[in-house]
């Protein structure tokens, strides 16, 4: 009787085992397919506003000036998101083949943050927000990372912060010792919040807190998936605080190098 029960617990282990598979590759597959849904929902929408300009100043509306400059210009606003939501698509689809070619050199992060604020300045100030750099270390901090990934996700974290902040507010970027081997770096703003129940799934690829806020703002709902995604596959981990009404902090370690 042993011998038929280690066979039977070898055959139970087995068919658990091809369960598992089978359950593996079905989710899998309705994970393409909802990618693949919100892929062709987030092309189409700015794709048929461009066409109903286009056709509408094909149709005679173009003749009066003041009319064709204001159709020209929202059409190019629906260009502008589809090339926003293309260049995300694009990272992502580069993230997933070589996910693993993270090309770690040795970095001053301070010199990052640096030039993600002068890109982003104009940009802030449009909004009456203000990018301020809480420099403890006033010399170079270096650490260990892919400088154009690590550009990436200060980039899409400062332009959130920017986003969803408020009119006057203020984006704080700050380093800290996180451990003897690792430093945090903060990007805080004193903008809108997320509220507690939406905190879990905000990495998720296409999840917005409100849909037609991130459309408005020019988001793909990509950013912050591919900010988790940069930020793992460094091995390294990613935080979010926030409070409804007060504002965010994402942080993310970094690993140092000397
Ligand atoms: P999006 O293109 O919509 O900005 P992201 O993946 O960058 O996509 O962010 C997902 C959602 O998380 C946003 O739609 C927004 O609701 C919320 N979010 C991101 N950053 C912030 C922030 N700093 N403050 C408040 N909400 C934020």
């Amino acid at each position: 009787t042993t011998d038929i029960d280690k066979l039977s617990k070898r055959m139970q282990k087995f068919v658990e085992g091809k369960r598992m598979e089978i359950k593996n590759l079905t989710e899998r597959d309705s994970f393409r397919r909802d990618f693949l849904g919100n892929v062709a929902h987030e092309l189409k929408t700015p794709l048929f506003t461009v066409q109903g300009y286009i056709l509408t100043l094909l149709e005679g509306a173009g003749n009066d000036k003041e009319i064709r400059k204001k159709y020209l210009e929202r059409a190019n606003k629906g260009v502008e998101r589809l090339v926003a939501v293309t260049k995300d698509l694009d990272m992502i689809a580069k993230l997933e083949t070589d996910g693993l070619k993270i090309n770690i050199e040795v970095l001053n992060i301070l010199e990052l943050i640096q030039n993600v604020f002068d890109l982003f300045e104009m940009k802030a100030k449009k909004r009456n927000i203000t990018l301020k750099f809480d420099r403890v270390y006033e010399f170079p901090v270096f650490v260990k990372g892919d400088v154009e990934k690590i550009e990436q996700v200060l980039i899409n974290l400062v332009v959130n912060s920017i986003k969803y902040g408020k009119p006057n507010g203020t984006t704080v970027i700050a380093i800290d010792s996180y451990n003897k081997s690792k430093y945090v770096v903060r990007v805080a703003d004193n903008g809108e919040g997320i509220k507690q129940q939406h905190l879990p799934r905000l990495f998720e690829r296409f999840y917005r807190v409100d849909q037609s806020r991130s459309r408005e703002q020019g988001g793909s709902g990509l950013g912050l998936s591919i900010v988790k995604h940069i930020v793992e596959a460094h091995d390294q981990t990613i935080f979010l605080k926030s409070t409804y009404g007060e504002g965010s902090e994402f942080s993310f370690t970094m690993e140092k190098a000397i």
